[in-house]
């Protein structure tokens, strides 16, 4: 059965999307820890990071790059972390989550809920600064 991942890059599910090409798609996050916290995934599915080609691995970051260079410029934050969990959706992803400190990366902390206009007016800011 294909993931929420794949739903959501076939637009069965709507998203808040970032930009795509053809191997890539760049999402905000619905359950974020900040704002800006967002998901790069590659169109392949595939569960494991590690278990990526090269090609798609690297890829995969170098897409997400540019991702983080737009949310670091729309969110005041130190800089861009990331991580990778992959607990909850067995497709193949990147956090990017914009930090000020260490425990700002604690997926243990509670997320925030933004309502519908906060998430379009983040994804609108990031569009115009990709
Ligand atoms: P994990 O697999 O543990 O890295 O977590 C999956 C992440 O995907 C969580 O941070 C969820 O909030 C996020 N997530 C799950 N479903 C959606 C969705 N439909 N749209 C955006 N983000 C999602």
């Amino acid at each position: 059965m294909a993931t929420i991942f794949t739903k959501i890059i076939n637009g069965e599910i709507p998203s808040y999307k970032i930009a795509e090409d053809d191997n890539f798609y760049a999402f905000l996050d619905i359950n974020p820890l900040a704002k800006g916290h967002s998901l790069v995934v590659p169109k392949k599915e595939v569960d494991y990071l590690f278990d990526l080609d090269d090609d798609t691995l690297g890829g995969l970051h170098v897409f997400a790059k540019k991702i983080a260079k737009a949310i670091e410029k729309s969110v005041p934050c130190k800089r861009i972390g990331t991580t990778v969990i992959g607990l909850e959706v067995p497709h193949a992803h990147l956090h990017l989550i914009p930090i000020n400190g260490i425990t700002d990366m604690n997926f243990e902390r509670p997320k925030l809920k933004l309502n519908e206009n906060e998430f379009k007016e983040l994804l609108e800011q990031i569009r115009t600064n990709l």
